[in-house]
């Protein structure tokens, strides 16, 4: 049984208003750019208090009255969110940031916040009954689908670049998924995805196309919000590729809005890599997000390489309704943030996550956030991920190679200061 305070999907671009069960993807109307918001209605959920969270469960689904998947025969077993939210003091310090908080989600069973939306995809398509799940992604999508279906029991069909991470591939062949290595971008890869998945009548779960992913992405702010005791941070800090996290953030933050469980929402800030920065510069030119052709995408961060972004409606939407901003980031920007963030706080972050880090430095220089403000930077991935970009981090800084003997190691040791 769909949750009984499932309203209706809605077009974010021209508004109309569809029955849940009519349509899968995006607007018949507006085509591709046409991304749907699943809306419950908030006016009975407040009157019957049925928003109210499930505190036995220690992840995602402890929020399933404001989830569109509700019946638990269909909730993957593995337990996806309810990350931790840290209290960084150092870090913050060495920023001169009143107050900072990481929100770790590398955590997740598959190492990154894509767990969220691939649990809620992988619920939906036991829900309708669809034994074959398919995505293109860079990389961290599709670990994320290949490990819930593995949990789930259903199959899991791949289209990756072929210059993905290693990582990340390892993580699609050791849970079994079928995994279609293409030789071209992840936007080749997205359209290879939705042609074979007309084809073969597959169930897709392509970010921007499927709005179940906003819903799943959505409960890492409601975990945020619940981690502050309902109170609302000044901004949340998002690195942005397609745009679909920040439009989950956006999404559930405003839910809250509107059940009246928050006053106000956070300012969120979308983090874009300078070479893929289509999302940025659409912001900044007020220019219509859903006519925007293809930039270009070049950044050693590839969770957030994204040529044509998918879900650069919500994106745009999610920092304007929100008075947020956008800002870019270098490359050496970026990977300098790995081990900025890893030593101040002891969490280690792939480059497209450390790009929060590297997003809040130049948010602060150019005063689109402020000294006394408090600052959540959601943390997307772990570092394990990428582990050559993590080692370019460290340049030169390589090990000590040593003798194996004490002689060896306290030439060393007595050269160091420790
Ligand atoms: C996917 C991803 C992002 C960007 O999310 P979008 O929804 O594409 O904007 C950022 N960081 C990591 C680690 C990711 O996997
Ligand atoms: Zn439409």
């Amino acid at each position: 049984m769909p949750n009984p305070y499932l309203s209706h999907l809605q077009c974010t671009i021209c508004g109309t208003s569809f029955d849940p069960t009519a349509v899968t993807y995006t607007c018949p109307h507006c085509g591709e750019a046409g991304t749907l918001d699943i809306q419950y209605d908030f006016d009975r959920l407040r009157a019957d208090r049925q928003w109210e969270h499930r505190p036995d469960r220690a992840d995602m689904w402890r929020y399933l009255p404001l989830l569109p998947v509700q019946d638990s025969r269909y909730i993957p077993s593995v337990p996806v969110g309810w990350s931790p939210l840290i209290d960084a003091p150092r870090l913050a310090k060495s920023l001169e940031q009143r107050q900072l908080w990481l929100k770790d989600d590398g955590r997740n069973p598959t190492a990154s916040l894509k767990d969220r939306a691939s649990a809620m995809v992988v619920a939906r398509a036991l829900e309708i009954g669809a034994p074959v799940v398919t995505t293109a992604s860079t990389g961290n999508a599709a670990a994320a689908l290949s490990g819930l279906c593995a949990s789930a029991g259903l199959r899991a069909v791949i289209f990756v670049p072929s210059k993905a991470p290693p990582a990340k591939i390892a993580q699609l062949l050791v849970y079994g998924a079928t995994v279609l290595l293409v030789e071209g971008t992840y936007d080749q890869a997205f359209d290879l995805c939705v042609q074979a998945s007309e084809e073969y009548g597959w169930y897709c779960r392509n970010t921007g196309m499927n709005p179940y992913t906003t819903e799943g992405k959505k409960t890492a702010s409601l975990e945020i919000a619940e981690q502050l005791d309902w109170n609302t941070p000044d901004a949340v800090i998002v690195s942005v590729g397609d745009g679909s996290i920040i439009g989950g953030q956006y999404k559930g933050w405003r839910d809250l809005y509107d059940l009246g469980v928050i006053t106000k929402l956070p300012r969120l800030i979308g983090v874009q890599a300078e070479g893929s920065s289509n999302i940025a510069r659409a912001w900044l030119a007020g220019s219509d997000p859903a006519k925007m052709s293809a930039g270009p995408a070049d950044t050693i961060a590839d969770s957030i390489s994204a040529s044509l972004p998918r879900d650069r409606v919500k994106a745009v939407r999610a920092v304007k309704e929100s008075q947020g901003a956008y800002v870019t980031v270098s490359d050496e920007a970026i990977l300098a943030a790995i081990p900025e963030l890893a030593r101040q706080s002891g969490v280690f972050a792939e480059p497209a996550a450390a790009a929060a880090l590297a997003g809040l430095k130049q948010a602060r220089q150019n005063g689109t956030i402020q000294a006394n403000e408090s600052v959540v930077l959601l943390l997307t991935g772990s570092g394990l991920k990428d582990i050559n970009s993590a080692m370019k981090s460290v340049g030169a800084e390589g090990g000590h190679r040593v003798a194996a003997d004490m002689v060896a190691v306290r030439r060393v040791i007595e050269g160091l200061t420790l």
